[in-house]
């Protein structure tokens, strides 16, 4: 399967995606990586979900990407001895660390350690900011509020401090278990959510070993405020909506996201642009024109992926939104001014080995006109860099290593394959023209551009690069 769109579609699996069959459908119609989100998983479904995964991948015949979403610290009230309460603007409103129900003037915050980094005048933000309450004075064990907009508060809503510096770790005892099961699972990234600073990777790769790529999302504006230094240690970048148009004022979201997008192409880290993407078709066939130009914006920005969260996981047409999401990407990379765009936006390459070579592939590439480039890779850094170059022409990313396959599925414009490495640079050369061949990007005759690190096998070397015309019986090069 060799598909010709350069952004990738990550597909979150739920109740609506969880079996062989819907699994495989998804990604025949699109999908490149697939989330699974432990908000909403235990650790035995999510084994059984990255089972049928690599069993639809095994069929396919691609590499696929999972990446297991850590629900990190979020925070809850208790619960109120009637479900709830109606709460009007201008009331004071007491939470406290008394586990008995709440009424009408408290409620329960199983989370004392809060109160000692509350401060009057922070805001709370519960029911995804539907209430929103003002601190006014905070004690030891309680906090009184003011009710700044009347609404129903009710049992265990979220609560979320924009203006707190929560001095916590962002992972969780349940993220740690999750995350050894993620690891045992063969899993290929791992997201973690609600962090605020980069000691908050630093905290999650001492615990991963090296085994996946640690993906960073950002919706909290103390992420936002630290964003070069997390673009810096982080592999990956989530542009999480949800959270942020809570933790932000809504119309500042698109400006973030636009800054996030940015930052991560320029040093050459994948970013997702994710969240109520395609919302409406949670419920209905066909997306909104909004919903659409959302979609379209994220593409033309040259983000790596672009994700459905519900409308995948939980909606009535999941298929029909990864289908959707794909015809808008396909169509908008094919418009007349994606490529000045995507231009427009592309750093100098660094002044490193790695980056210097992709530069030239790319500018190579385009200006011979070739087939592909094709890029042996075993750490993922060579197909990285080159896709940080977008260039107009495929790349084939080719890995002796099967998890780095499958991480670069999540790369623009990566097609990956696991392949055997060759003997020595003309091994390799022969095989990239055999595989442009196989692959569905080039005919015999054509010419390709390979990079590779020479001698064979260590990594971090990449030094090297050829054109090669391809043999008139396509094994090889001539
Ligand atoms: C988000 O908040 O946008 C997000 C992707 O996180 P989650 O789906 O875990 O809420």
């Amino acid at each position: 399967m060799n598909r010709s769109r350069k952004v990738k579609i990550l597909a979150t699996l739920g109740p609506a995606s969880s079996d062989k069959a819907m699994i495989g459908e998804l990604h025949r119609a699109g999908a490149d990586l697939f989330r699974i989100n432990m908000s909403h998983t235990q650790p035995e479904e999510m084994h059984r979900l990255v089972g049928l995964i690599r069993e639809v991948e095994a069929e396919a015949e691609r590499p696929i990407g999972i990446l297991v979403d850590l629900q990190g610290p979020k925070f809850r009230i208790g619960s109120f001895a009637e479900g709830g309460t109606p709460l009007s603007r201008g009331q004071h409103f007491i939470l406290d660390s008394n586990a008995e129900p709440g009424d009408a003037s408290r409620v329960f915050l199983p989370h004392p350690e809060i109160f000692a980094m509350l401060q009057p005048g922070h805001r709370l933000l519960l029911d995804d900011g539907r209430v929103q309450l003002m601190t006014r004075e905070v004690f030891e064990d309680h906090a009184v509020a003011t009710v700044e907009n009347g609404y129903r508060l009710s049992d265990r809503k979220g609560v979320s401090f924009p203006d707190t510096l929560l001095l916590l770790s962002s992972v969780t005892r349940k993220d740690r278990v999750d995350l050894e099961a993620a690891l045992t699972a063969g899993i290929d990234w791992v997201a973690m959510s609600f962090i605020q600073r980069p000691a908050d990777i630093d905290e999650i790769r001492a615990l991963t070993d090296g085994k996946v790529g640690i993906l960073a999302k950002i919706e909290k504006p103390q992420a936002v405020e630290h964003l070069a230094e997390i673009i810096e240690v982080a592999d990956a970048l989530m542009v999480a909506r949800g959270d942020l148009g809570v933790e932000v004022p809504l119309e500042k979201v698109p400006g973030i996201q636009k800054r996030i997008t940015r930052g991560a192409r320029r040093a050459g880290k994948p970013v997702v642009v994710a969240t109520q993407m395609l919302e409406s078709m949670i419920n209905a066939p066909v997306p909104t024109r909004a919903e659409v130009s959302d979609v379209a914006t994220a593409v033309f920005e040259g983000a790596d992926a672009i994700m459905l969260s519900a409308e995948s996981a939980a909606g009535a047409f999941p298929v029909e939104a990864v289908a959707t999401m794909d015809r808008i990407a396909s169509e908008v990379e094919q418009d007349i001014n994606f490529r000045s765009i995507i231009n427009a936006q592309r750093a100098e390459p660094l002044a490193t080995d790695a980056d210097a070579i992709a530069g030239a592939v790319r500018q190579i590439a385009e200006t011979l006109n070739l087939a592909a480039i094709c890029c042996y890779t075993g750490s993922g850094t060579t197909g990285i860099r080159v896709s940080r170059e977008r260039p107009q022409v495929p790349v084939i990313a080719l890995s002796p290593v099967v998890a780095t396959a499958r991480r670069l599925a999540l790369g623009w414009g990566l097609h990956s394959v696991f392949g055997e490495e060759a003997e020595d640079f003309d091994g390799m050369v022969n095989r990239a023209c055999e595989l442009a061949v196989t692959e569905g990007f080039a005919r015999p005759g054509d010419r390709i551009i390979i990079t590779a690190g020479v001698p064979v096998g260590r990594p971090g070397t990449t030094n090297s690069l050829r054109i090669a015309v391809i043999r008139e019986d396509g094994k090889g090069a001539a």
